[in-house]
């Protein structure tokens, strides 16, 4: 069993300078990196107002760029045979198809209330983040081309939380506005402000965050990814419809967001939200259902909170029974797990890892896992073995150790 830990940053760094040199025949002004992410605990509810603790992996992507004096914009990527090449001004809503509307966005977002780089720019990417994979591979090109952006053009916002905060809006509308995709803010946020060696506590309601350590080494643990390699094509669809769900709950509560019932207002709110009939466990009347997401949003919030409690007085055991927990909730009231990401769970939780559960919006993506370090072939085994027994294509299995934020990657020279 393999398990990929991402790559040494020095040696990457290189050889995307190099790639740069042998494209364009031209120094790059620098090497630039972002992280992917995982979600440790607190699964939509982003949406909701609420909390969650995502930390970065040390799976980055990175970045070569170099300013031009041409006008033009020209980006290639390893994960593409497609480069895209055109006028620094193409860089805008409706006209970046492909995945370079990824970079294009935060160009242009970043564009709307800064002097970016008018002569043009050239960039290379390269990346160890699985795509698409639920681990937020958009938000690392993203990112590192946020903070190669804002290092060339001298914006200084990479330098403060507050100048992070603004490069995390300008992803997130460039997401939203130029490669058309909806997001919260987590991924980015993750990609941007994480620290080393700790999760990210986020808080939506007010946007502010924590660092919570995270010593999975003192602990004698590993965070084991599962990537079932799977992705469902109505995942988009059953999104949309568990927001417009909550959406409408907190209308008929008169709440701004879910975040407000809180657990100690969760019977009183489940009560009025069916007049006054009890929520029958599996009903799937269309108020049952409700009942059911709104029950998985407010005590998810919880959850998390008690997960930082448990990490911050060292309990792991406890940490591993929320996550767990989160799990079933997921699976059971918010209806978005899958059969790969169950067998996953049960498998890793059988072989004795501590906790498991989803991350992400489901439907496939990936699973997590704590376990103990010795434990983590045998965890990963027996996930192999249950995913043979279904018929399952095999999964991929990844490390994820707390890494920091996205930065400037220095290349490795000849004497490293
Ligand atoms: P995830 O963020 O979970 O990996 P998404 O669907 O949000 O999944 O983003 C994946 C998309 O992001 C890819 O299909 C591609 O368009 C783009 N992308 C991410 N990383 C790269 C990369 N290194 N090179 C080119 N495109 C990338
Ligand atoms: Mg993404």
């Amino acid at each position: 069993m393999t398990l990929d830990a991402g790559w040494d940053e020095h040696e990457a760094a290189r050889r995307v300078a190099d790639a740069y040199r042998a494209r364009f025949g031209a120094e790059p002004d620098g090497v630039w990196s972002a992280p992917g992410r995982v979600n440790l605990i607190g699964e939509h509810t982003d949406y909701n107002g609420g909390l969650c603790l995502p930390l970065a992996l040390r799976h980055r992507t990175y970045v070569a760029l170099g300013a031009a004096a041409d006008g033009v914009v020209e980006l290639a990527s390893s994960a593409s045979p497609e480069p895209w090449r055109a006028p620094r001004g193409d860089a805008c809503p409706g006209a970046v198809a492909g995945w370079a509307a990824y970079p294009a966005g935060v160009l242009w977002a970043l564009g709307e209330h800064h002097d970016v780089l008018p002569g043009g720019f050239r960039a290379v990417f390269d990346s160890c983040v699985p795509l698409g994979s639920g681990l937020s591979s958009s938000a690392a090109i993203q990112c590192s081309t946020a903070v190669a952006l804002d290092e060339v053009a001298a914006l200084g916002l990479g330098a403060s939380d507050g100048g992070r905060a603004e490069l995390v809006e300008a992803c997130v509308r460039g997401e939203n506005e130029v490669a058309g995709a909806r997001t919260g803010g987590m991924d980015q946020s993750a990609s941007l402000l994480a620290r080393e060696g700790h999760a990210l506590l986020l808080d939506m309601r007010d946007g502010s965050h924590r660092h919570v350590p995270f010593a999975l080494d003192e602990h004698g643990l590993t965070l084991l990814v599962i990537d079932t390699r799977v992705a469902h094509t109505h995942a988009g669809g059953e999104y949309a419809s568990r927001r417009a769900e909550c959406e409408a709950a907190a209308v008929q509560l008169g709440v701004a967001t879910l975040r407000e019932v809180g657990c100690d207002g969760l019977d009183a709110a489940l009560e009025r939200l069916a007049g006054g009939v009890a929520l029958a466990d599996g009903g799937s009347s269309a108020g049952d259902v409700v009942r059911r997401r709104v029950r998985h949003v407010v005590t998810e919030i919880a959850r998390v909170e008690a997960f930082v409690e448990a990490l911050e007085r060292g309990d792991l055991d406890a940490a591993g029974a929320l996550m767990v927990a989160s799990h079933a909730s997921l699976r059971d009231d918010y209806e978005v797990s899958c059969r790969e990401l169950d067998v996953a769970v049960s498998a890793a939780l059988d072989a004795g890892a501590l906790g498991a559960r989803m991350t992400g919006g489901g439907f496939g993506g990936c699973a997590i896992a704590l376990v103990r370090a010795d434990r983590v072939d045998a965890v990963a085994g027996a996930v192999e073995g249950a995913y043979a027994a279904e018929g399952f294509a095999p999964p991929r299995f990844l490390e994820a150790r707390p890494s920091g934020a996205a930065r400037r990657s220095e290349a490795a020279t000849a004497a490293d």
